[in-house]
């Protein structure tokens, strides 16, 4: 039977309740938080096993149930969020009335921190491949139905693959497709998750992603990350320095802050790479500039050909000063920041030497 134990600790204890239809098993989760959505519920059947993790900030509540009955693989989720309360609709298999819902498995009805909740994992489908630069491509990879995810803007997940018998996990950012389809309605199935990734001939990890077949599956982490989107608050400008692979977190900060934010004037976006055959979506992104003002992109390039008439060189003072500009004296301003680790450090010691404070300056690393 379940039983109603919980770590009193953090926020406010959450609470759940089932009720349920002839053929409908409701369970609803009282979160007794506001700022709960979508993004805050991950839920996963397998066999007769349910798992519902709900994110309260930094903690994660469980419902960990061995289900009573057979329910269908499909199932609904839904946030009153002035409320903070979450309801999954499950499918009965058969019309019958159940007594209970299930019994208890591991951390159920549980609040622990997020650090110690460990990494779940749910296997995806190979969906799609295709090449953008000459070594980087991008993958589509579906959800199973037997799965509600969403990964929010700024956080990454796991890839999970087991190479000659070992486990191998690496952690990849999910783009959205905004980018290429600006003739199309956005896609609003929530089932496909888009990944660039560059493959590195002599890596561990990224060729045998390579050499997976469409139809092949993948493991799928929850997201992890620390970037919070209330840091777009009250934005004025914001300035994107990405590097190589150092682009996809920008890629949905991108279409956010340009969807969301009525307080935003200007996005630059200084993106540095090896040549010019090494730049992701640069098209895309000189499209985005011509229709959107607000936006501005300018690529630095480290090992151009001599053709190269823009930008040349590493991450420096002289770049970053023209560079950061605010469009106002003192408007509020959020640097992102990510690249290859070198990349990242130095910008950071660069941009303190700048005067910017550390709220202003978001860096992205594992
Ligand atoms: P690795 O085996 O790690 O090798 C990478 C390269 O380094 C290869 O060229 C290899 O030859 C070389 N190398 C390895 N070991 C050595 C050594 N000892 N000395 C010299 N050279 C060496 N990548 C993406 O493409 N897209 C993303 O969206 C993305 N998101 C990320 C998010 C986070 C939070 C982090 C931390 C990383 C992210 N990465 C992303 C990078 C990704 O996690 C992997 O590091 C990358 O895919 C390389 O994996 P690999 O196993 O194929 O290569
Ligand atoms: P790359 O080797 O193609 O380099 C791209 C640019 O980075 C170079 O043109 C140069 O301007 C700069 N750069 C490279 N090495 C530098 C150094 N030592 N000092 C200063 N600048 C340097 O990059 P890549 O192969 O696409 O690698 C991208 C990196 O970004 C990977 O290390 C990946 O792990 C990291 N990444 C991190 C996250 C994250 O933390 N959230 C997300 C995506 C990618």
């Amino acid at each position: 039977q379940v039983t109603d134990t919980l770590t009193k600790e953090g926020p406010g204890s959450p609470s759940y309740d089932w009720f349920q239809t002839d053929s409908l098993v409701t369970l609803v989760i009282y979160t007794k938080q506001k700022d709960i959505n979508l993004d805050s519920v991950i839920v996963d059947h397998q066999d007769d096993s349910f798992r519902a993790e709900t994110i309260i900030k930094d903690y994660s509540y469980i419902i960990h149930i061995g289900l009573s009955h057979e329910i269908q693989e499909d199932f609904s989720v839904r946030v009153i969020e002035n409320v903070g309360k979450i309801e999954i609709v499950l499918k009965k298999k058969e019309n019958t009335s159940w007594k209970r819902l299930g019994h208890p498995l591991e951390n159920h009805n549980s609040l622990i921190p997020k650090k110690d909740t460990g990494l779940n994992y749910r296997k995806c489908q190979l969906i799609s491949k295709e090449c953008v630069t000459h070594d980087t491509k991008l993958f589509c990879l579906m959800l199973p139905p037997s799965t509600h995810l969403q990964v929010p803007i700024g956080q990454h997940v796991y890839l999970k693959l087991t190479i000659t018998g070992t486990e191998i996990v690496k952690p990849y950012t999910p783009v959205s497709d905004f980018l290429l389809s600006e003739l199309k309605e956005p896609v609003l199935n929530n089932k496909y998750i888009y990944f660039l990734i560059k493959i590195y001939a002599a890596g561990l990890f990224t060729p045998e992603l390579d050499h997976l077949q469409i139809g092949d599956f993948v493991s799928v982490s929850n997201p992890e990350g620390n970037f919070k989107i209330s840091q777009f608050q009250e934005l004025e400008d914001l300035f994107l320095l990405a590097a190589g692979t150092g682009f996809t977190p920008m890629v949905k900060i991108l279409n956010y802050a340009l969807t969301n934010i009525p307080s935003l004037r200007k996005v630059k976006l200084m993106f540095f790479n090896k040549t010019e055959d090494d730049i992701i979506w640069r098209s895309q992104l000189e499209k985005l500039a011509f229709k959107d003002k607000r936006f501005q992109v300018e690529f630095v390039l480290s090992a151009p050909t001599s053709e190269w008439n823009g930008k040349q060189g590493h991450i420096s003072p002289g770049l970053l000063s023209e560079f950061l500009k605010r469009s106002l004296d003192r408007s509020k301003v959020l640097i992102c920041i990510c690249g290859p680790t070198p990349f990242t450090e130095q910008g950071i010691r660069l941009l303190q030497d700048l005067n910017f404070s550390k709220d202003e300056i978001h860096s992205f690393t594992a």
